[in-house]
């Protein structure tokens, strides 16, 4: 396994829908790995395959950390797709390991359904509700090339302009391996 450099906010990949998995290889298995160490080390709860300069349409969670939440396993999606949102809706806070430092209220459906692929390339339906889908729902949108930065409201978006130029510029201090510090062919 290997800790990746994570895409930041300004990095081109962040900004690209990414291509569907056609079959799940060795370099898929790895990258797979590496996407729960990085994030795991980052004590992220979400990552997409963007988020560390892959075009793959694979995101991982983990928010077994989380109190309430232990009996939640972690999870691998390969090539999602939300099939249904609940016309319920529930404003919660959102942070971005690709967007150190920045938090902000997103209104978001409150349950989901979504299909996937796992490892073995089966495919399954999971419906999912609380902190597990309001995490789904921003690592799908990782992968269509929408950041939560982009969901807040119009206020918030004046207010976080300032810190996201910083985080552009690398103006910021990174405590964990960022695209910052790597050769930017990645991006
Ligand atoms: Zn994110």
């Amino acid at each position: 396994m290997a800790l990746l450099p994570i895409t930041l906010f300004g990095d081109k990949i962040l900004r690209k829908r990414v291509s569907e998995v056609k079959d799940v290889d060795m370099d898929t298995i790895k990258l797979i790995s590496d996407m729960f160490e990085t994030m795991h080390n980052a004590s992220g709860i979400g990552l997409a395959a963007n988020q560390v300069g892959s075009d793959k349409a694979i995101f991982v969670v983990d928010i077994s950390e989380i109190d309430d939440e232990e009996d939640k396993k972690p999870i691998v999606i390969i090539n999602p797709k939300i099939i249904k949102s609940s016309k319920d809706t529930i404003v919660m806070e959102e942070g971005c390991l690709s967007i150190p430092g920045v938090r902000g209220d997103v209104i978001r459906p409150k349950t989901i359904t979504l299909e996937y692929q796992d490892t073995d390339f089966k495919k399954h339906t999971i419906k999912a509700d609380r902190l597990l889908a309001r995490v789904m729902q921003h690592e799908y949108d990782h992968l269509q090339g929408i950041l939560f930065t982009d969901l807040v409201s119009e206020e918030l978006k004046k207010k976080l302009k300032k810190p996201l130029n910083n985080i552009k510029r690398r103006k910021i201090e990174f405590e964990y391996p960022t695209s910052n510090s790597v050769d930017h062919q990645l991006i």
